[in-house]
């Protein structure tokens, strides 16, 4: 059976700026030949064993050519797989698709076309600058600077007459020329013009001025491609309208060490404040199965009077266990709940429960100082955590109450991806690492090896002083420590860098 070829629009850089069903098909994919404008980020989630073939312009020698992407994508359809045909922007804005669908079309194989949001407009947005604005620009055109073949073809004397906005794709390399041929057929000197370069992504860099002065002010900041060149009155309205770059992390590389889905929400945040995230998941979070003794802790719920979590897996693995038992929730009526931190708390009441006290300081210790004046010696409490948990939080409370440790989940070192990574950061003139405790730390270390180099190039910000002893213990120097000892302290400190 022949297979089925998606040309698929990757968006402009941010990958969230993929579409829905670009996104469902490129999940779908047993394929996925991509170029150098696609985000690298919408490369991580494929279905397993999924192959990933670059066709873009290589570092080092050899660039594929239409044809041989062409007959690429054509062997693989022919070998009934789905192969997603990801290209940056939309796939028809000056991404050859239509070629390589109709290369397809002839060939019998079939296919289908996502659009994307194209960098015409979308780059321009991000800088702040709206394609159209009412009284400003009533039309724009959307031009290629990749002069070489089709100079001939251009009509300047039409294009210096249009009143829209003007943006010239793949022509920073000829900006000269495209300068002088719209300020010799009516293009006012004064005319605004923007570059961006890199638009939409953590790299985004903007250069602004006017036909007259922007080919120097170009070279001034060694402005490469991939880049637009926006020409018209509509860049004046970067100045209130230039939301991204306003974004307090943006430029800033940010090396996030914590395990990957407990990681989600750490990303995710970094990214929509525009920090580039490097995600380095150091460990893996493996529920420890079979759990007899969970399994009949469940079934006795009714004999605790206080439950204890202490992190977010904690609470999710219990409660899937709860369930999938078939336990009645019921049952933990008139139970109290007890957990370390907000997002634990957060976590708990996704069930639908309340938690009773949350400790304000976030190193175990003030658990039990809280829990020292709640608890008494009739209670009986159950705890479920990590295996590798302090034993000092244990240790205390049995002081004063019979309590039940259940030890339900482990953490593994994650070597995943580790080459790819650790070259990514080789390119990075300056990133931040975080640790948000001792273990992501220690394991971090046992999983660079020889690449101790990565820390010592980089800042390292720590959550709190337990995971700032290890690190110094280890002989290595924390640049910062959060002031209050959670993810959003991190945060609040990466705000206040310098860029
Ligand atoms: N199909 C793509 C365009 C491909 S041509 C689209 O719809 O966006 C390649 C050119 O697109 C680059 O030379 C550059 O001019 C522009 N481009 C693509 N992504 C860009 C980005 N993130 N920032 C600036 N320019 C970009």
């Amino acid at each position: 059976m022949k297979g089925k070829v998606y040309l698929i629009g990757a968006g402009p850089g941010d990958a969230g700026l993929i579409t829905l069903k670009g996104s469902m098909y490129l999940k779908e994919a047993d394929v996925v030949v991509y170029d150098r404008l696609a985000s690298p980020k919408l490369l991580e989630e494929l279905k397993e064993g999924c192959r990933l073939i670059y066709v873009g312009k290589a570092s080092s020698n050899h660039t594929k050519t239409q044809d041989e992407i062409n007959e690429i994508i054509l062997q693989e359809a022919n070998k009934g797989h789905i192969v997603a045909r990801l290209k940056g922007g939309d796939p028809y804005v000056f991404g050859r698709g239509g070629e390589e669908a109709e290369y397809l079309y002839d060939r019998g194989i079939d296919f289908e076309v996502v659009p994307g949001v194209t960098s015409a407009i979308a780059g321009l947005a991000y800088a702040g600058i709206p394609i159209t604005h009412r009284g400003i620009a009533t039309s724009f055109h959307v031009i290629t600077g990749h002069l070489k073949d089709e100079n001939d073809e251009l009509d300047w004397r039409s294009i210096g007459a249009l009143k829209g906005t003007l943006v010239f794709l793949m022509g920073v390399s000829n900006l000269k020329e495209i300068r002088d041929n719209l300020l010799k057929h009516g293009k006012d000197k004064q005319t605004p013009v923007a570059i961006v370069n890199w638009g939409t992504t953590p790299m985004q860099q903007v250069v602004e001025g006017n036909l007259s002065n922007i080919y120097e002010k170009a070279i001034e900041e060694n402005i490469k491609p991939p880049s637009l060149i926006v020409i018209g009155d509509v860049v004046n309205l970067r100045k209130k309208l230039n939301f991204y770059e306003r974004k307090p992390l943006l430029g800033k590389n940010i090396v996030v060490t914590r395990e990957k889905t407990h990681a989600i929400d750490t990303i995710k945040r970094i990214e929509e404040l525009g920090g580039n995230v490097i995600s380095f998941p150091t460990i893996k979070i493996e529920e420890i199965r079979p759990n007899e003794e969970l399994k009949e802790a469940i079934k006795n719920i009714k004999r605790y009077s206080y439950l204890v979590f202490t992190s977010v897996r904690g609470v999710d693995i219990f409660f899937k266990r709860f369930f999938d038992i078939g336990e009645d929730i019921r049952n933990m009526a008139g139970i109290k709940i007890g957990a370390v931190g907000d997002k634990t708390a957060n976590a708990i009441r996704k069930y639908g429960i309340n938690v009773d006290f949350i400790p304000e300081e976030f190193v175990g210790e003030s658990l039990v100082d809280k829990l020292k004046k709640v608890l008494t010696k009739d209670d009986k409490v159950l705890i479920t955590r990590a295996k590798i948990g302090r034993r000092e939080l244990v240790e205390e409370l049995s002081k004063i109450s019979l309590v039940h440790e259940i030890k339900i989940y482990d953490t593994v070192k994650s070597e995943e991806s580790k080459e790819e990574i650790i070259n990514s950061i080789k390119d990075l003139d300056s990133y931040y690492l975080l640790f948000t405790s001792s273990s992501t730390f220690t394991n971090f270390i046992e999983i660079l090896g020889d690449n101790r180099w990565v820390l010592d190039k980089g800042h390292i910000i720590s959550i709190g002083p337990i995971t700032t002893k290890t690190i110094e213990e280890r002989g290595f120097t924390v640049y910062k420590q959060a002031e209050t000892y959670t993810v959003d302290g991190i945060l609040e400190l990466l705000m206040k860098e310098k860029r």
